[in-house]
């Protein structure tokens, strides 16, 4: 089989800036293996390239086109904008593990993982602050 082709160099520049700004944004480390960003980095501009947008690259979609409709696996995925947890490991704790502190307890990154301490829980989360805040105020209606 052949090697895809690879994203153009604008594309993969693009999305390295993405991921330094969105792991200080969010409070995670990028990998200490900078092999493994560069892959996750390369995944995601081809999918920018496939169907224009930064679909994660870590999942097999039977229609790509759909999926990135639906964005739910757009990044930052709807994953790690809840939980913190980035199954690529593109967005970490410092020693290259994923966090799955805010996981539910039956997740599967949970049973891969463990339990994996959020360095910077007042960071990130952006959506599930959101739902927390829409569940305190509709409480009080
Ligand atoms: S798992 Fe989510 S945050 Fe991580 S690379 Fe994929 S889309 Fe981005």
């Amino acid at each position: 089989m052949s090697e895809p082709a690879k994203p153009s160099q604008a594309n993969i520049d693009k999305m390295w800036s993405y991921a330094r700004k969105y792991a200080e944004k969010s409070g995670t480390s990028l990998h200490p293996d900078v092999g493994v960003t560069e892959t996750v980095v390369e995944g995601l501009a081809r999918h920018i390239e496939q169907v224009g947008r930064p679909l994660c690259p870590c999942n097999f979609y039977p229609d790509p086109q759909a999926e990135a409709k639906l964005r739910r696996w757009i990044c930052a995925c709807d994953e790690m904008q809840k939980w913190k947890y980035c199954h690529c490991l593109l967005f970490v704790a410092p020693d290259g593990r994923p966090i799955t502190e805010h996981l539910p307890e039956d997740h599967e990154g949970r049973a891969a993982y463990g339990v994996v301490k959020d360095p910077h829980p007042d960071k990130g989360r952006a959506t599930a602050r959101v739902l927390e805040r829409q569940k305190t105020e509709g409480a009080g209606e």
